[in-house]
């Protein structure tokens, strides 16, 4: 029977390390420190890198590769238990190597990159000696990789990119870019001269690229093979997300029950007026059905591949999105005139909901995928009636006893006023 819910003991140590480890040593940076984990001075990564040692001689860094790439090689269910923790502290994922956007950008590498592409870009990459960047919307539209326009004209030993990218998430600081044109995904170091970045938004960048030269080296994947390795990288960031979204749901979960039982209101803890109760019980329902779907599409995976599981990865992108918000908002409302201040991390969690469900694909558009997919497996109903109109269906099973209810007068009208009961039920 192997339909098991528990964690190996083994594992489960490692479990229990890391949450140890976030809690006493990532966690206190962050609050003293913050950024020092992604920072390129010498007095943060004095700080960071030793914490990063750490990792690595634990065997959990670069979580999300295979042992062939550096990476322990754990799959997606252990990843997604180790996501749930990691999740929680803003620095873990780039303490344990396993930070957006390069994780997405490395796994295009590793499934797409030629030999030479590995040792330039994704071992660098690994050893965050460079960060990364994914170009990819463009600002007359993000949901319909149709509207993009930005491609590339190949010249003697280069290429010519041209076009414009909006929201490229740290594009500023990122050394390299993968730039996804109508007819294939470059990689451009930024300094190339014609990557221009505007001046905001300032985190999440609009870069033109005017006629950028890159050579031919840089192409990544086939020609006109975009759209394929967008998935790829897509699709696995997507659940990585929804991974990390669930130690965020946790985390306000915890919140709210402390404070449910810490505050008093007419004559009682807040916990025992129902109406909070019900905001617990509503959230733990919430958080365990995310968590398991998650963990599902995780196994899914690792039993499969991401392109198998495209649905489940869909239904978790905006799954997270709203649970994310139904019980960041609860925690925040139970946390009283507290929960509205950027105090405690509830407001910045219950601000991020709506990003979540727009970045990497709105979610109009993970539910048309889904019923697009789930609806593959329907067919319209042959006749006039639903399959399931009772009539009918009575009519047909009547048809299995029909030698004996004409024998059996008194059998016949014992159905017939058996039938007319449960019509008036
Ligand atoms: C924090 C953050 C980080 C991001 N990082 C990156 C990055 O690093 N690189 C990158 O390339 N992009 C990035 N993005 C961009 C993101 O991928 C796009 O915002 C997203 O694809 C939506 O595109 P859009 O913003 O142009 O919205 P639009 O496509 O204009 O959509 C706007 C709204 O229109 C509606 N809509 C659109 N299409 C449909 C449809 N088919 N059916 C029903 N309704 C629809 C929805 O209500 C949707 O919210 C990031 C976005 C955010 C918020």
């Amino acid at each position: 029977m192997a339909w098991d819910f528990s964690t190996e003991p083994e594992f489960q140590e490692q479990l229990d390390w890391v949450a140890d480890f976030c809690r006493n040593e990532v966690e206190p940076l962050d609050l003293v420190f913050p950024g020092a984990a992604y920072s390129r001075s010498p007095k943060a990564k004095a700080l960071a890198d030793p914490l990063k040692q750490q990792v690595k001689d634990r065997g959990l860094w670069a979580l999300f590769l295979g042992p062939d790439l550096g990476g322990p090689g754990f799959g997606q269910l252990k990843l997604a238990l180790l996501n749930e923790i990691l999740g929680r502290y803003r620095s873990a994922p780039v303490v344990f190597g396993t930070a957006a956007p390069d994780t997405g950008n490395m796994e295009m590498l590793a499934a797409y990159g030629t030999a030479e592409q590995k040792e330039k870009w994704l071992y660098p990459l690994m050893n965050q000696e460079i960060f990364s960047a994914y170009s990819m919307t463009e600002p007359q539209g993000g949901s319909d990789p149709n509207l993009f326009k930005t491609s590339a004209v190949r010249d003697g030993d280069s290429w010519v990119i041209t076009g414009e990218k909006w929201f490229t998430s740290a594009g500023a600081r990122a050394d390299i870019i993968f730039v996804m044109c109508t007819n294939g995904m470059f990689v451009v170091p930024r300094e190339t001269p014609g990557v221009e970045i505007m001046g905001y938004p300032p985190l999440h960048n609009h870069i033109r690229y005017n006629e950028v030269r890159v050579p031919l080296g840089n192409l990544l994947g086939p020609e006109d093979g975009a759209k394929v390795l967008a998935q790829r990288r897509l699709g696995g960031g997507r659940i990585h997300h929804a991974m990390r979204t669930v130690a965020q749901v946790k985390l306000a979960f915890d919140m709210m029950c402390e404070r449910a039982l810490s505050r008093e209101s007419h004559g009682k803890v807040i916990a025992e007026h129902q109406m909070v109760a019900e905001a617990i019980a509503d959230s733990y329902a919430e958080i365990n059905m995310l968590r398991l779907l998650v963990l599902w599409t995780a196994w899914t995976i690792d039993n499969s591949s991401t392109q198998a599981a495209r649905t489940q990865i869909a239904a978790c992108k905006y799954t997270m999105a709203k649970v994310l918000r139904e019980v960041s908002y609860r925690a925040l409302h139970i946390m009283g005139s507290l929960g509205t201040t950027n105090l405690t991390p509830l407001q910045a969690m219950w601000a991020s909901a709506p990003t979540m469900a727009i970045a990497d694909g709105v979610d109009e558009v993970h539910k048309v995928t889904v019923a697009r997919n789930v609806l593959k497996g329907y067919e319209p109903h042959p006749g006039l009636w639903p399959t399931e109109y009772i009539p009918a269906k009575r009519d047909e099973a009547r048809k299995k006893y029909a030698s004996l209810i004409e024998s059996d007068p008194d059998l016949a009208a014992w159905a017939d006023a058996a039938v007319r009961a449960t019509a008036r039920g």
